[in-house]
């Protein structure tokens, strides 16, 4: 369902993206690794086109953009594909829960406003925090604020989920029930990309594991094949510092 082929990205003289190939299947849990500066946010944000890659074929269910001769139409395509969850939840801090969800709805999506309530409400009860409508981000705690990113994430209805390291701006108590709602989404069959440092999660939720170091995917394999019995030095290495 989602086809990268031959990625690139530099910032002036770091050449960040060097030549990426992934193909991910549909309902596909694909969980990124590697170290901090290895290229995995950025992969993520040309996937969504928050950056824009120099060079590469990216497809996301039948929509297809090559970096080096892109349409606007194709890019907005590609943008509606899938959606991002940022480590630091990115909430519109101005508006409740229930319109942090229902924003994209009217905009985007054009719903009425009731219309968009009735989803926005079906997803707030989906991660728990129906109780929570009307609430400011500032009122609530940072696993909340992440539960309602994730709402928002699937409210426009994306082929693919992203998420960049979810969990890793929250105190350590919280962060439980955010993985608890990614695993509810896995276990639906949502088609995930997940940047983290929960090892123990990988493990359990990814289908796929992918090790980047300098921006090359330097292996990937079943959860058992990569933290078992990794086969490159580097991935042996990251693992041995990191568990
Ligand atoms: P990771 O998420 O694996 O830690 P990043 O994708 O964030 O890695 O960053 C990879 C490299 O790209 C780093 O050297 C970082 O400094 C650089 N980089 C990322 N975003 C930008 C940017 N907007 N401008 C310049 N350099 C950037
Ligand atoms: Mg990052």
């Amino acid at each position: 369902m989602i086809k990268i082929q031959n990625l690139h990205k530099r910032f002036g003289n770091n050449e960040v993206l060097k030549g990426i190939d992934l193909e991910i299947n549909h309902g596909e849990v694909v969980v990124v690794i590697g170290p901090s500066g290895s290229g995995k946010s950025t992969l993520l944000r040309c996937l969504n086109y928050l950056e824009t890659p120099d060079k590469g074929i990216l497809a996301i269910n039948g929509f297809q953009v090559n970096a080096e001769k892109v349409h606007k139409q194709e890019i907005r395509n590609i943008r509606k594909s899938s959606a991002m969850v940022f480590q630091s939840y990115n909430l519109f801090k101005n508006k409740t829960a229930l319109e942090n969800i229902t924003e994209a709805l009217t905009t985007v999506k054009k719903m009425s406003k009731s219309e968009a309530e009735t989803v926005g409400e079906a997803l707030l009860t989906q991660v728990g925090l129906l109780e929570k409508r009307n609430q400011y981000p500032s009122c609530l705690s940072g696993g909340q604020q992440q539960r309602i990113g994730i709402a928002r994430a699937m409210a426009v209805n994306p082929h693919v989920i992203l998420f960049d390291e979810p969990t890793s701006a929250l105190d350590p108590e919280l962060v439980g029930e955010v993985l608890s709602v990614i695993r509810s989404l896995a276990e639906k069959h949502m088609t995930m990309i997940i940047v983290t440092h929960e090892m123990g999660f990988a493990r359990e939720v990814a289908d796929r594991v992918i090790f980047m170091d300098h921006g090359v995917v330097v292996e990937q394999g079943t959860p058992d094949e990569i933290f078992c019995t990794p086969k490159h030095e580097r991935t042996q290495k990251f693992l041995k510092q990191i568990i």
